[in-house]
This record gives structure tokens, sequence and C-alpha cells, in this order.
């Protein structure tokens, strides 16, 4: 069947993404999937965000779970290949489709799905429901009619949560809201590894969106806090140097709020302080020309209406 789907799709123009995934190690017990740096489509299955999954001597924990069913089914596949220990665990960063669509697999496969508790109110809400349509419309077969949302097991509350798997003490760290009301990163302190959710960006403009960039500078300082010495981000490359990369979109967040916020006070016209300031340090960084003149006037309306 999914040949058939493959050569159909191939023989409509459009190309499949034939290769399985393949799980990288990034140390002794961490391994991750990254996924492409593209939109959502047919073609690339929804594999347009990261995931990655930590062996333990008490088990496997996963964080995020992928944007399909079928691209988690070949993360468990990637599991098995590399440790027996139990499933134990998903944690999920943020309820974005493309990091739970494939929660389902897991659940089926016995993991105890957790994520924040801020996380639910979206997750019942008619825009989560409206979503999956449009993906089921969009993107199937990857997305049909027998993909459907998964609640977390385990809802968290606190800002901080420990799980103990074997020898190892995983932190799980709410720093929304941010990118998400229920942003969570996962920390493991003996490993110095961090999964960072979408709460930064390496080398490039994140897109700003509606997020609230004054708690959202402080969800990095609350990372910075911790000396990640790897970070796992929810998209784009494992970062080797994290401080350095957190320190990148703080500050661009802290200069979007500063050079448009005096505008905003001032009452200058948007596109003359747009104009008027210096973006010659973030000029040349990736994705600049796509997101950051709509990342300014987010910020200033954020800063008219603060
Ligand atoms: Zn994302």
């Amino acid at each position: 069947m999914r040949i058939l789907l493959a050569l159909c799709l191939l023989l409509t123009g459009i190309s499949v993404r034939a290769e399985p995934l393949h799980a990288e190690r990034v140390t002794d017990q961490v391994w991750f999937v990254q996924g492409e740096a593209a939109l959502g489509s047919k073609a690339n299955r929804n594999f347009i965000s990261n995931a990655g999954f930590v062996v333990t001597d008490g088990g496997v924990l996963v964080v995020d779970a992928l944007g399909s069913p079928a691209l988690a089914r070949e993360l468990l596949a990637e599991i098995r290949r590399v440790t027996d220990q139990p499933l134990r665990y998903v944690v999920v960063t943020h309820y974005h489709a493309d990091h739970i669509y494939g929660l389902q697999v897991f659940k089926d496969a016995g993991a105890t799905i957790v994520a924040h508790a801020e996380g639910r109110d979206y997750l019942e809400s008619e825009t989560a429901r409206q979503r999956l349509q449009a993906s089921r419309d969009d993107l199937a077969p990857w997305i049909d009619a027998t993909t459907h949302l998964v609640a977390a097991d385990r809802w968290i509350t606190e800002p901080e949560t420990h799980l103990q798997l074997g020898s190892y003490d995983i932190v799980l760290r709410h720093v929304g809201p941010a990118h998400t009301a229920e942003d969570m990163v996962v920390y493991i302190p003996q490993l110095g590894v961090m999964f960072s959710g979408d709460l930064f960006f390496r080398g490039r403009i994140p897109y700003v969106g509606q997020a609230d960039s004054r708690r959202w500078i402080a969800s990095l300082e609350r990372m910075i806090e911790y000396r990640p010495r790897i970070a796992i981000p929810g998209h784009g490359a494992v970062s080797t140097d994290p401080l350095a990369d957190l320190r990148f979109t703080r500050d661009y967040l802290a200069y979007l709020r500063r050079t448009m916020g005096d505008a905003a006070h001032n009452l200058d016209p948007f596109d003359e302080a747009y104009a008027k300031a210096d973006w010659s340090r973030y000029r040349d960084v990736p994705l600049f020309g796509a997101a950051n003149r709509m990342n300014a006037y987010n910020t200033y309306l954020l800063m008219q209406a603060e």
C-alpha cells in the first residue's frame, strides 16, 4: 500500500522522500533526528521538526514525537535499533502540530506522555481541531482520519519537575509563555544536554510571531543558568555552543524591544523607526529578509500595548 501510494505521488509529480529516518548519536546516551528546514508537505512527510531520545539504565525517554505517525514509527524503529531498554516517557516541549502528530504511536507502544498543563487549553481548542483537519487535507496520506490529538497522561503544573530514570535525573522546566504558553525544556545535568524546544534558533533570525518577547527573554535567561554543554533544538542542527546561541536569540529580542519600544513610546511611525534602526548586526543572518521586518512590526505593536 505504502509503495503504491509512493508510486502515485511520484506519477503526479510529487517527489517522495523514500529514505527512512536515521538517528544520529549526540553523546553516548543521546540520539536525535533532524527535520528538514521547510514547511510541512506531502513530499517531506511533515518531517520538519527534530526529536530525540535518551537511553538510560532505567529506560528510554523521548523528547517530542515528530509530525506524523509514520515518522514516529520510524523513530521507534531507530530506538529499537540502538537499545532494548523499555520505552518509558515522551516529553512534549510544546503542542505545535509538527512536534505532536506522532504521539499516538508512542502511546500505543506504552510510553507515558508528559507535557505542561498550559498545553491542555490548546489541545482542547477549536484551533487545534481545525489545524488537524487542515493537516489531513494538506498532508495526506501522512496525516489522515486515523491521526488524532493525544492528551498527556501526566500534565505538569510545577515550574520544575524531576523524573528519575535509572541513575539519571531528568529536569523538566516550564519556560513558557514564550514560543507557546506550555513551553518546556528538558535538561539532563549528568550529561550537560538540554532539549530546548523552539525557544532558540541556531544561526538564523527567529520568527517572533505574537510571542511575548519580555517573557521569552526571561525564559532564555533561565536556560542560560543551566549552562548546558549541548542543546538539541526543536529545529535545525545540534548546538555545541548553546550559551552563545541562547545569548544571540536573547540579544536579538532585546534589541527589537529597545528600538521598537523607543519608537512606540515616542509615537514615531513604524516605517520611520524601522528605516532608522541599525540592523547591521543581523542583516547577514539567514532569514533576516523573511522575518526581521515582521518581527520588528509585531514587537512595535506589542510595545504599544505593554
Ligand atoms: Zn516547532
